[in-house]
């Protein structure tokens, strides 16, 4: 039995971001049940830094978060989000104007995507604060930063019983057994079912399928902004030379290594294709990502009031990417008993509201 101060399961962005604030606190075990770092969600996400979206505590901890982004080397590059308003979509896309995006006009919107299809665009609107983030550096720059503080990881470990005995939690992987005074509950779409192991309750976490199709371009891309259906129902994100083309569907499903199917594909792209002047002949690739979300969609944050030392960090739905700088220093003040967060915030994240 390996014992430390600190036992995270999941290695996505939740665990290592809180992972890299912990382990100059103390020992940290990270046991992670594939064989590397953000298999799951956090290596299929959009990558996209967007300060308003979600609802309003997601948007304070996207503003909390930027600084981090801003002053780490090469995490960001500029992408601005044009939201096109078809005919079904002005209801939503007044709201996005009163959330923070600005309207353009039509024409200024065709100057910046060159392939909008002008007639079938009804209004549109651009936020010029986004930015693409590069995950994979993030991850790794906090894996690194764990390292150097002699952190232990523990791959193809999937935690199948865990105990609380004599103040400490124990987990039995299918590659050893962990010992800490303090687990930390990171597994994504599976954080529920994480809590039930330790014999709580679930708190009402739902994982939504999220798809997308990469589409190879005949010109170049890299320049265009992401692209955004007002009402949601698609999005278009230019990347390393492709066009990642999302239905962005919110399909409810159980806790798996998900996958995108051809229809559903099919249909976004349809959607895509309504307003632009640019036929998509093939996939070349595609694959499907979960969103979690807690009940009211914002995460959950803080220890369990029924178990002691059991702290949740689960439920980022869309946002565990942009909001992981301040949702991992949360997490870390709480534990740490560090008084720099404000109480309201504290509260909004507070598992307690499920239990
Ligand atoms: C298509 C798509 C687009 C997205 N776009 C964006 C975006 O643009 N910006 C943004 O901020 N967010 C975006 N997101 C959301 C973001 O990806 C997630 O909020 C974030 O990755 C969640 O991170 P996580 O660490 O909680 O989960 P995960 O990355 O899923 O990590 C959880 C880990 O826990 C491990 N685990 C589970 N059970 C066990 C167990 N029993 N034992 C050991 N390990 C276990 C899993 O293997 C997994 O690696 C997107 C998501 C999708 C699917």
């Amino acid at each position: 039995m390996k014992s430390s101060d600190y036992l995270i399961i999941g290695g996505g962005i939740a665990g290592t971001s809180l992972g890299a604030k912990l382990a100059s606190q103390g020992s940290v075990t990270l046991i992670e049940a594939e064989s590397a770092l953000g298999y799951h969600s956090t290596g299929r996400s959009a990558a996209m830094f967007a300060p308003n979206y979600g609802n309003a505590i997601i948007r304070t901890l996207n503003r909390k978060s930027f600084d981090f982004f801003r002053t780490s080397e090469n995490l960001l590059r500029q992408r601005d989000v044009l939201v096109i308003c078809g005919e079904k979509d002005e209801q939503d896309f007044e709201k996005l104007l009163s959330d923070g995006f600005q309207e353009i006009s039509v024409d200024d919107a065709c100057k910046r995507m060159p392939l909008l299809r002008s007639k079938a665009v009804l209004r549109a609107a651009i936020d010029t604060g986004c930015h693409d983030v590069d995950v994979d550096l993030l991850v790794q720059n906090h894996a690194r930063s764990m390292r150097a503080n002699r952190s232990n990881f523990e791959f193809n470990a999937r935690a199948q019983k865990i105990s609380y005995i004599d103040e400490c939690w124990h987990v039995e992987t299918s590659s050893g057994e962990y010992s800490a005074p303090i687990l930390v509950n990171a597994a994504g779409a599976w954080a529920d079912l994480i809590a039930q192991m330790a014999g709580l309750g679930r708190l009402g976490l739902t994982p939504m399928r999220r798809s997308i199709a990469c589409v190879s371009m005949p010109m170049d891309v890299s320049g265009w902004p992401l692209l955004l259906g007002a009402s949601e129902t698609w999005y278009a994100k230019p990347d390393a030379g492709n066009l990642l083309i999302s239905p962005a569907e919110e399909d409810e499903c159980e806790p798996m290594d998900a996958w995108a199917e051809d229809l559903m594909l099919a249909e976004g792209i349809d959607r895509f294709q309504q307003f632009v002047d640019f036929e998509v002949t093939r996939v070349d690739s595609n694959w499907a990502g979960l969103r979690t979300f807690a009940p009211d969609r914002t995460p959950i944050v803080g220890f369990d009031p029924r178990a002691k030392g059991f702290f949740w960090l689960a439920g980022q739905g869309g946002y565990g990417v942009q909001t992981s700088p301040a949702m991992s220093a949360v997490a870390a003040d709480i534990i740490t008993n560090c008084d720099d967060t404000d109480r309201t915030l504290i509260e909004a994240l507070n598992p307690a509201r499920f239990c």
